[in-house]
């Protein structure tokens, strides 16, 4: 096992990998930038090194800076967490070509999964289902893209290969409105992405966002952890996610969570991943790999048992699987509120002191957050700052507990998210389950007419 890692993140994963260590007798090494200074895990860490100015470029995104300071801390390996490097294959690469170990799968299968159109080649070839769409990317041909459209059926939906983070992407109704379309989607990709190549996908009008949690070994054994319901999401952010997905049968789920374990060993796909899914009338369709940590991933925590961090430590570090498909158990219910500092309602961002920060506790509830009373959320980064964890015996029970944590947090000095997830535990339709991705936003807008 590592006797020292590095952690090139920051936030409330850099404290939950920094927990994972401490667990594991690990030693880690924690680097941050000029606003994070403040934060627990640095006042926590065995040892912390600035690497440079708020700006994420010159500094979570410096790779000679992290790679540095692995080298002077001697630590043996490197999280990448979640965001920033974490899904950058030249980073993947540089890091092992400096001598250290990538807490992730190789550069190779991050860079086919970063790529949207060779990602769906390869699960094609492993057979798991996919949106159906163009076979690869569209060519400049105008012919040849609208028999594309006409095979595939209107409404159909333009995606960058290289995009991401719900970006580079368009959705069109009619033939009139197609080549343009295209086009455009074409040239802000080459300009967002560097890369203009785009595909064609038949647009799902109503469907979930269901995802399955994978674990590989490098040993060619790969389980999946069961799957994860995340459609409560406004502009294609989470906000809400669960565990299991209400009311899916569990052989539809089984299916397919062994399709993607299986489509792992093909592709000799190492360490923790997610699948992620769109499902709609009893079907699932693949639509992309995220081949890191997720930040929901406590809810599969809660409801398996299994810490996936010190799992990709374990597995980084050369390990078996400690566990076989079969002695994988689900039990309870699990959900996860995202705390953002922003309006409730507006979503304008709310960094700055915290003037008061009480969190909730009692059976079934994990906080993970990196905040504490009189902490500076800094404007730099994503205005996620926590999440609260609850677990029950069942889907009520969680959705009790979530309610009671809820009235019990209290955050004072910035605006947060809490009052829209107080509403949101309410919600008749979200509370009887199975709400589509598109069902937060109609919410919204209704509220907020
Ligand atoms: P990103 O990498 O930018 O997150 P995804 O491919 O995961 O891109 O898609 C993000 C979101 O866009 C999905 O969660 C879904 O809401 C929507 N989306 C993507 N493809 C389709 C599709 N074929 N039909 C309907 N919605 C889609």
């Amino acid at each position: 096992m590592f006797k020292k890692i590095l952690i090139a993140n920051r936030g409330e994963i850099a404290l939950r990998i920094q927990r994972a260590c401490r667990e594991m007798g690990i030693k880690s090494v924690v680097v941050y930038s000029e606003a994070d200074r403040e934060a627990k895990y640095v006042k926590l860490a065995d040892e912390a090194v600035c690497i440079g100015p708020p700006p994420s470029a010159q500094s979570y995104l410096n790779m000679p800076a992290i790679i540095a300071t692995a080298e002077v801390t001697d630590a043996e390996a490197i999280h990448p967490g979640y965001g920033f490097l974490s899904e950058n294959a030249d980073f993947a690469e540089r890091v092992e070509k400096s001598g250290f170990t990538f807490i992730g799968p190789t550069p190779e299968s991050i860079r086919i999964m970063g790529d949207k159109v060779a990602a769906k080649q390869a699960m094609i070839r492993s057979g798991v289902p996919c949106v159906p769409g163009s076979e690869g990317a569209l060519t400049d041909e105008p012919k040849a893209i609208i028999q594309a459209a006409r095979t595939i059926g209107y409404p159909v939906i333009i995606k960058a290969a290289g995009g991401g983070g719900g970006r580079g992407m368009r959705v069109v109704h009619t033939e009139a409105a197609l080549l343009h379309a295209v086009q455009t989607t074409r040239s802000e990709a080459g300009a967002a992405f560097g890369n203009p190549a785009v595909y064609m996908e038949k647009f799902l009008e109503n469907p979930r966002h269901v995802e399955i949690q994978i674990m590989a070994d490098q040993h060619k054994n790969a389980v999946w952890l069961g799957e994860r319901d995340c459609s409560m999401q406004r502009r294609h952010q989470k906000i809400i996610e669960e565990a299991p997905a209400p009311g899916i049968a569990r052989r539809v789920i089984e299916k397919i969570g062994d399709r993607c374990a299986a489509a792992c060993k093909k592709i000799g796909y190492r360490g923790a991943g997610t699948f992620e899914f769109l499902y709609e009338r009893g079907e699932f369709f693949f639509i992309e790999m995220n081949t890191r940590v997720q930040v929901e991933h406590p809810v599969t925590e809660m409801v398996t048992g299994i810490d996936i961090v010190q799992m990709q430590i374990r597995v980084a570090a050369g390990e078996k699987l400690p566990f076989t498909q079969r002695s994988i158990q689900l039990r309870g219910h699990a959900i996860e509120c995202r705390i953002n500092a922003e309006d409730a309602y507006k979503f304008t961002p709310s960094p700055g002191r915290i003037a008061m920060w009480h969190m909730p506790g009692g059976p079934g509830v994990r906080v993970d957050s990196h905040a504490y009373t009189n902490y500076m959320v800094p404007p730099n980064y994503d205005s996620m700052i926590g999440k609260i964890i609850v677990h029950g015996d069942t889907r009520e029970q969680a959705l009790a507990r979530m309610r009671t944590a809820l009235s019990e947090t209290v955050v004072e000095g910035i605006q947060t998210n809490i009052p829209l997830h107080r509403e949101l535990m309410a919600d008749a339709k979200f509370v009887e389950g199975g709400t589509s991705i598109h069902y937060l936003e109609g919410w919204l807008s209704r509220r907020n007419r």
